[in-house]
């Protein structure tokens, strides 16, 4: 059976100019960058140009990249440094709706003395910026923003943010793992002290990622141990995984048109489709300002996981907005964030594209999702009320 994979918010595949150009550095080019001989300072020369490739794509200089090894410690990283750099301050300003990488950290900070501050969204997933505004105190060591949502796609105005925090000197982070390679990135003359982003979502292998530091932001590292990263950032690099985030970094910057048409085209033609077959059917977030390749529908008075136990069966991979892994089947806290009705926050799926995504794959899609719908609301009491109403 084929797969058809809509599930790349959650991870991509390796893209093949990727693989082709890390293999040696698995056997051949096996080097330890840190050495002293020629051997392994070729693997280190390598790294510096990944350094430069994660540069352009992003308008930072080289200087200001470290690699880390997730998305998850980039993020940790730049909060727990802002904590021990702003001596003093005990407050932290997220958001609602950010990704655990930054909420479980923020719920630990709150058990050990620190203060968050989480802004609310509206029903789109639209910050409210004057809460926003209201939130920043003379107490406020960081704030850490996402850039888009991993589960809507909806994108907040990071630039104005980072302008309004900057104007306090407040320090401004934002987790951009969702955004990089899928709308453009400038930092050059950017407000943002931080970046954080993850190669296995751009088509990197997994267990690497970046933390851009803006040159005169005061840093203190996270993972202690060796001098590597200039002392930013301990422990013996993963080179093939850098090699690949560099180049995988310079095909975004090929792609992002790509993501901007042909991807944006073809979810929109999914969205379009599947709502106009099934009848309520919401897309969440949908009057937003969204990434171009992620659709998070809801289909109401049915459970997402239900849904996704069906396409499975004809190879379509997607996720769902709710997590039945606790026991509990809570919506996830992004949906309920947005306040999106329970019967309609229980049977979302979120299906996120790529470049390798084709029009035949959406078209399946489109011809095998509906069914499904009808056939589960079938056996819904909820939607026989429903429909007798
Ligand atoms: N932040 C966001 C918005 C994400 O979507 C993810 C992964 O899904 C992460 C952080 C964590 O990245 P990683 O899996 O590389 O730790």
């Amino acid at each position: 059976m084929k797969t058809v994979y809509l599930d790349n918010n959650a991870t991509t595949k390796v893209a093949p100019e990727v693989l082709n150009d890390i293999m040696p550095y698995f056997h051949d080019l096996y080097g330890n960058p840190s050495s002293a001989h020629t051997f392994g300072g070729q693997v280190g020369k390598e790294i510096n140009k990944a350094r430069e490739q994660l540069g352009d794509l992003l308008g930072a200089s080289p200087e200001e990249i470290i690699f880390t090894s997730c998305g998850s410690e980039s993020d940790n990283t730049a909060i727990m440094s802002a904590l021990s750099t702003e001596t003093g301050k005990t407050n932290i300003v997220t958001t609602r709706v950010e990704h655990p990488a930054v909420k479980a950290l923020c719920g630990h900070l709150t058990k050990i003395g620190y203060s968050v501050t989480e802004i609310p969204v509206d029903r789109e997933g639209r910050l409210d910026m004057e809460r926003y505004r209201e939130s920043l105190t003379p107490e406020t060591a960081i704030v850490s923003m996402m850039w888009a949502n991993n589960e809507t796609g909806v994108i907040f105005p990071i630039e104005e943010a980072a302008q309004m925090a900057k104007e306090r000197d407040i320090l401004f982070h934002t987790d951009a793992v969702q955004a990089v390679g899928k709308i453009p990135i400038n930092l050059k003359n950017s407000a943002i002290d931080m970046l954080s982003l993850s190669g296995h979502k751009l088509h990197a292998p997994k267990g690497v990622g970046a933390l851009f530091i803006k040159k005169g932001t005061k840093f203190s590292p996270f993972l202690i141990g060796g001098h590597q990263e200039k002392n930013r950032r301990g422990g013996t690099e993963n080179t093939t995984g850098i090699i690949g985030l560099g180049k995988a970094c310079e095909l975004a910057a090929k792609n992002i048109d790509v993501e901007n048409t042909k991807v944006k085209e073809l979810r929109d033609k999914l969205e379009k489709n599947i709502l106009s077959i099934v009848p309520n059917s919401r897309v969440n977030g949908g009057e937003a300002e969204r990434l171009p390749n992620t659709s998070n529908i809801s289909f109401e008075f049915i459970e997402g996981e239900a849904i996704l136990l069906h396409m499975d069966e004809f190879g379509i991979c997607a996720s769902s907005g709710s997590a039945c892994t606790s026991g509990s089947l809570q919506p996830s806290h992004v949906l309920r964030a947005m306040g999106v009705p329970f019967t309609m926050a229980h049977g979302s799926i979120r299906f996120s594209l790529s470049i390798y995504n084709s029009e035949e794959e959406i078209d399946f899609v489109i011809e095998k999702v509906p069914p499904i719908i009808e056939k589960l609301r079938s056996f819904s009491p909820f939607w026989k009320k429903e429909a007798h109403a």
